[in-house]
């Protein structure tokens, strides 16, 4: 999967890519990525690219052809390997629908994606009309650029691409897979400043953990998400009968006796 990254500022795009697990998925050619300088492509002799905001208002704009031209240049580059490739751009701005981990998975599945990040008071709206696809938020705040949101993106998306987690980082259930919170989780020691590991989960009995798990992410999801919790109760009525309520509560009781 490719990322190109439309930006004023790509040394701050890159020092997040040349760490850790997006690095490795870089060197194994998992996935590329480029940060592009949109400063690059200014035709004037001071190289600017931003002027003030016509109407008035206090800050700056980044004007539409730069980033149109690096645009062309992006794509350009894209059509040299795939002829047909008609890539989603997305402008990253507090104008858009709010990312989610649904959203990364749909986006997981492109071959090549441009982020375009906004930096100032915003960009000419002539130039998103002209090459924007989608308009994503990070969430109901403002930063001072679409650096750190293209970042949240391009890693959330990442880790959904095949190999690019191994296997003790995989990525099968998670937080907001199934709609609901992660339940909680341990590792050595089996007891840290006097407090235990469940004892379910020393059992070996794999489903007892997994009803356990189940119960403490719905307690989870409840306390820290209710919205979720409805929304999940809503969508899986079977999980919520009489019956199965029993056949988990007979399950939860005899954990519970042995811990
Ligand atoms: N005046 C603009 C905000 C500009 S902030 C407005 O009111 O909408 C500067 C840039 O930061 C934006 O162009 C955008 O690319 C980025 N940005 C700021 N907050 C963001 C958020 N919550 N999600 C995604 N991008 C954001």
């Amino acid at each position: 999967m490719n990322f190109y990254i439309m930006t004023l500022f790509p040394e701050m795009v890159m020092d997040v890519l040349n760490t850790s697990i997006l690095k490795r998925a870089i060197d194994k050619g998992t996935i590329f990525a480029k940060a592009v300088n949109i400063r690059d492509y200014a035709n004037n002799k001071h190289n600017k690219v931003d002027d003030y905001t016509y109407g008035g208002g206090a800050g700056m704009l980044m004007q539409a052809q730069p980033i149109y031209d690096c645009y062309k240049a992006i794509l350009e580059e894209i059509r040299e390997k795939n002829p047909e490739a008609n890539p989603r751009v997305i402008y990253v701005t507090p104008q858009g629908k709010v990312f989610s981990q649904g959203m990364a998975r749909e986006l997981s599945l492109s071959e090549d994606l441009i982020f375009l990040c906004g930096h100032y008071e915003g960009i000419d709206e002539r130039v998103l009309e002209e090459i924007v696809t989608d308009y994503i938020s990070i969430g109901d705040y403002v930063l001072t650029g679409g650096e750190l949101p293209a970042m949240v993106m391009i890693d959330a998306v990442s880790r959904l691409v095949p190999g690019v987690l191994n296997n003790e980082e995989s990525a099968q259930t998670e937080s907001f897979d199934d709609g609901l919170l992660e339940y909680p989780q341990y590792s050595r020691p089996e007891v840290w400043m006097d407090k235990k590991v469940p004892p379910v989960l020393l059992s070996g009995n794999h489903a007892n953990v997994d009803v356990w798990r189940f119960q403490k992410s719905l307690e989870r999801t409840k306390e820290r998400r209710p919205e979720l919790y409805d929304k999940y109760i809503e969508g899986h009525p079977e999980q919520f009968t009489a019956k199965a309520l029993k056949k988990r509560n007979k399950i939860l009781d005899k954990i519970e006796e042995n811990s």
